[in-house]
């Protein structure tokens, strides 16, 4: 029976892939496990699975085929555009079969209207990519983040990804125009026409932003630029305690209009990311340090001096004012992620917290990580200008869900979200019920089953399948 039933499983696959190739030809259906593994894996490491196949489709025509065949096949698709997300959502679940969707060829990339300021970009270009193109006409792309080389626009729309510069620009969201993308039943829904104001009707792009490939695959998005700050000017500045890194963001906020980034790590998270990188600290020693930039106009230069005089740091923060020496800064900040990954597995948590209660939430972590994963290391940061921080544990059991239950409990209580700006993905489905009422996660579903009734698309992602 058991010699039956894996023939009819190996039928099954065969009679897939081959629909798959007749999709988007043969060169682009991989099966080869060796050519698989790069995409079965995510950037952490640590979440993968197994796919049938990697289908890589050239257009929207091909990703309507590409739906098609694994309805008709009852496979089940994961999205993937630059594979950087850290939530387990664009990688396969364990068992049923899956396809992953890779966006690597949907990168035709148009020029910047000058009168929208606004530019057409396939869902596989990648933000470098897009930021490259926005300078060359002197726009700015208006978001940025670490993983700027390989995430996609496809992929940072879909998780409405933030970054260091929401705090200006807002998240993925607000740089949105508009969206083409393809559904589970293959129809194609296109707004680009560019229109600031268009309010005929419910918005598919509002859904389709954040929704982490489990309503549609994003094949094309109209992507609002900003115009170019000027020169920045770059600090960081040593704190004593996360009360006061609240108090500064406050001021920050209220006096420099420019403000850029403000970002936060723990001397820990510091300390890692210079033995990563072989550098020295620029800081006198601290328990937390805020990098904070804004452009270096003389009204933005006077506010954040006068913030910094009147917080009692002025004379400590180390400032750059010259590319070279902004860059440095902001490495030591933008390199924590690769130097917690280089000392193997950590269990990271995305989550968002109302100002009035980061202390408090700050305050019992130490707590949480000695009760439910002793002996393993807590460090944070993150954008403290939105109250989204990073917090990882090194060393933690790779099997310790203790440890994430006590941190997105604790995190629900402090009317903060599990999720700031990574998504949900596959990590957090089980916990969405801490922050979101039965009734949202009703309407959640009912707008799934609508849009994808046989649940072929990303299945369990966001919305634990029952
Ligand atoms: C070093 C590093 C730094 C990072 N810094 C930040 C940061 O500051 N801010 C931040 O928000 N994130 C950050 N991230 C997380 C990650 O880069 C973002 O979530 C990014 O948006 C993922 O883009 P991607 O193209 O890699 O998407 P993937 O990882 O490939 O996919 C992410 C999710 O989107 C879905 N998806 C991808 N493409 C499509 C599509 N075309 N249509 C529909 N669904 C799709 C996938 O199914 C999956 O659920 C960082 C990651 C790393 C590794």
């Amino acid at each position: 029976l058991a010699a039956t039933a894996q023939l009819a499983r190996a039928h099954l696959v065969n009679a897939l892939i081959d629909s798959l190739v007749d999709a988007v030809g043969p060169d682009h259906v991989l099966t080869d496990p060796e050519v698989r593994a790069g995409f079965e894996t995510d950037w952490s490491g640590r979440w993968s699975g197994t796919a049938a196949a990697v289908v890589r489709p050239a257009d929207s025509t091909q990703v309507k085929s590409v739906l098609a065949a694994c309805d008709e096949h009852g496979a089940s698709i994961v999205p993937q555009g630059g594979n950087t997300g850290l939530v387990g959502g664009s990688v396969p679940r364990p068992g049923g079969q899956q396809v992953i969707l890779t966006t690597a060829r949907l990168t035709e990339l148009g020029e910047p209207d000058p009168a929208t300021g606004q530019v057409c970009a396939g869902a596989g270009v990648t933000l470098a990519a897009l930021q490259t193109r926005a300078r060359e006409h002197g726009w700015d792309a208006g978001l940025d983040l670490g993983a700027r080389d390989s995430a996609t626009v496809g992929g940072i729309v879909a998780c409405d990804a933030g970054g260091t510069r929401a705090i200006r620009y807002g998240t993925a969201r607000a740089r949105v125009g508009g969206i083409e993308a393809v559904l589970a039943d293959g129809t194609r829904v296109s707004r680009m026409n560019g229109l600031l104001k268009d309010n005929a009707g419910l918005s598919l792009e509002a859904l389709l932003v954040g929704s982490e490939g489990i309503l549609g695959v994003i094949t094309e998005v109209l992507w609002r630029l900003v115009p170019s700050p000027g020169e920045l000017t770059a600090a960081l500045v040593p704190l004593s305690s996360v009360p006061a890194a609240v108090e500064l963001t406050a001021r920050l906020r209220e006096s420099v209009r420019t403000l850029e980034a403000l970002e936060l790590m723990t001397a820990t998270a510091m300390d890692l990311s210079l033995a990563y990188l072989g550098a020295s600290s620029p800081a006198e020693k601290a328990p937390l340090y805020a990098l904070i930039e804004c452009e270096a106009d003389d009204d933005s230069l006077a506010a954040l001096s006068s913030v910094l005089q009147d917080a009692g740091t002025a004379d400590r923060a180390s400032v750059a004012v010259d590319a070279a020496g902004r860059e440095r800064l902001r490495r030591i900040r933008e390199a924590i992620p690769e130097a917690i990954a280089s000392r193997g597995l950590s269990r990271k948590y995305d989550i968002g917290v109302p100002a009035a209660r980061l202390s408090e939430f700050v305050a019992t972590l130490d707590g949480l990580v000695d009760t439910y994963a002793p002996g393993s290391l807590l460090l944070y940061f993150g954008h403290l200008g939105d109250g989204n921080l990073h917090v990882s544990v090194l060393g933690a059991e790779p099997d310790n869900e203790l440890i994430d239950n006590a941190i997105f409990s604790w995190v629900a209580e402090c009317e903060g979200t599990i999720s700031a700006e990574h998504g949900v993905g596959f990590h957090k489905a089980r916990y969405l019920s801490l922050v979101r009422s039965s009734a949202e996660l009703q309407a959640m579903w009912a707008i799934k089953r609508a849009l994808d009734p046989h649940l072929i698309l990303n299945p369990g992602a966001v919305l634990e399948v029952e």
